[in-house]
């Protein structure tokens, strides 16, 4: 059998100076080549794998025949963003990690096959029948542009209002183009444009327009998939200091202020040594966005060991290739300066008996380490923003909301405690936060909301 096909890289020394995609898409040799690989199962456990169940040996077979769009059919049945999810999703956790053929070799390359067939292909246009009613999307990420692709398919108008400047959500704001190129989040959002989606920006729903004015505006059901951009900081001396960021900060002031180019009128402090405090997906892309920003040099701070570090693989392997040094089982102690980042007090830690999550506890060793740095980078996770939640007491609704401040909401539909209010993705608290979770609740909540108003 065929070695498992690579698309080609940037080389890491040039590609940590820039913002270009790290990957090259299959060529087509190489997606036959990679196709022929799949034992086309009878039972695909890749299909179990995959949170939204795409028939993965369908739709590559046809990529075999060399019958794209037949393939491209396949998959959009199942996920509306198969450029998107083909780039991010943790394929090794999910499809790629069921498949046979890695319990010996390599399983099939199934996210970037899924990538070639999603950037060679379009979704059929579909004639629409108009219903005469309107649903609103609050935010537009990936829950919110599933949801109104498929809401506009059923003949409603669909309004998507979202907080910020740009559309895109994290999409366009956290992941950084490197990993996914904007051209493609863009052929996605005007392909839902001439549709006849309408979006609308800057408008913070909860405060530029409430809940109730959303009603009496004739909406006859609201999709609130806000997300969760709120930080969670450490809580240690010092992070008042200039130069501690949130990960989301210091992203959003790269990605969409364009904070780090020549003549912004929002500049970031690009200092020598940064810290990146976090083991995920979003310290691997802080990480190598301050490479490319003009940081010299990079340290992930990471408090369990590498077996842990809860990123992709594949990011992981590019954040070394490019130079970023993993300070590994080191605990954040304490920030130090007066006004500025000077450096950080370091609690060297050790692995004890696993926790509640499964994995090693950190434990710590009594030994405190300084280094100096003059910016810190916090990528410990957030929350959800209570902005929507806040407004909806003050017009009386009960929207139910858990300690965390994540949207309850019935697990199948969708719905929230307030009639016709559905909530999902990052915003709720049901599952993983994922690109593809994301979207699989913008499908249930709008085949609830089509099935409810039909
Ligand atoms: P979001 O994408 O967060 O969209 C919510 C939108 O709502 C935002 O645009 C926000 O501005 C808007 N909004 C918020 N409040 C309001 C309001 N009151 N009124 C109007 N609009 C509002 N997942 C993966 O699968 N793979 C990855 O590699 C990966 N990497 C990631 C890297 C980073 C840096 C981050 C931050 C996340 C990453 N994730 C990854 C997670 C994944 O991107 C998210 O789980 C998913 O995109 C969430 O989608 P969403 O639609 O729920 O929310
Ligand atoms: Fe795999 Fe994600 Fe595609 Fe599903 S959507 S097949 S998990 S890459």
């Amino acid at each position: 059998m065929a070695e498992r096909q690579r698309p080609i890289e940037q080389d890491p020394k040039v590609r940590c100076k820039n913002f270009e995609a790290v990957e090259e898409n299959f060529t087509e040799e190489q997606a036959q080549t990679e196709a022929s690989r799949c034992l086309n199962c009878k039972n695909p456990r890749c299909v179990t794998g995959c949170p939204v169940n795409i028939n993965i040996p369908a739709f590559i077979q046809e990529v075999k025949n060399n019958e794209l769009k037949k393939a491209g059919d396949i998959i959009r049945k199942s996920s509306m963003l198969p450029s998107v999810c083909g780039r991010v999703c943790p394929q090794e956790k999910q499809c790629e990690g069921k498949c046979v053929l890695g319990i010996k070799s390599q399983p099939v390359a199934v996210g970037a096959l899924e990538r070639y067939v999603g950037d060679n292909t379009k979704a059929e246009e579909t004639k629409i029948i108009e219903n005469g009613k309107k649903v609103a999307i609050v935010g537009s990420g990936c829950a919110g542009i599933t949801a109104a692709a498929d809401l506009r398919k059923a003949g409603f108008k669909v309004t998507v209002f979202e907080a910020l400047h740009e559309f895109g959500g994290v999409l366009r704001y956290g992941i950084p183009p490197f990993r996914l190129p904007r051209i493609v989040l863009d052929r996605e959002l005007d392909a839902l444009k001439a549709m006849g989606v309408e979006f609308i920006k800057n408008v913070v729903v909860g405060k530029s327009i409430t809940l109730n004015q959303l009603k009496d505006d004739g909406y006859a059901a609201v999709f609130i998939c806000s997300g969760a951009g709120l930080p969670k900081m450490l809580g240690i001396k010092g992070e008042n200091l200039n130069g501690v960021y949130s990960a989301n900060e210091f992203l959003t002031r790269v990605n969409l202020m364009h904070a780090n180019e020549k003549d912004t009128p929002t500049p970031l402090k690009i200092g020598r040594k940064v810290a990146v405090i976090g083991g995920g997906n979003v310290a691997m892309d802080a990480a190598r966005t301050a490479l490319r920003v003009g940081f010299e040099e990079v340290y992930i701070v990471y408090r369990r060991s590498e077996a842990e570090l809860p990123a992709r693989l594949e990011e992981i392997r590019h954040a070394k290739e490019e130079g970023v040094i993993f300070k590994l089982l080191h605990s954040p102690y304490e920030i130090l300066g007066d006004t500025e980042v000077e450096g950080m007090k370091l609690e060297v830690m050790e692995l004890g008996e696993p926790d509640e999550s499964g994995r090693r506890r950190p434990v710590s060793t009594g030994e405190i380490v300084t280094i100096d740095f003059d910016s810190v980078i916090v990528a410990l996770g957030t929350g959800p923003n209570p902005i929507i939640q806040k407004s909806a007491e003050s017009e009386n609704l009960d929207l139910e909301t858990d300690k965390k401040g994540y949207i309850i909401i019935n697990a199948e539909s969708g719905e929230t405690s307030i009639e016709n209010i559905y909530a999902g993705g990052d915003v709720a608290p049901v599952g993983t936060s994922t690109a593809i979770n994301a979207m699989g609740a913008g499908k249930r909540a709008a085949k609830a909301i089509i099935e409810k108003l039909k």
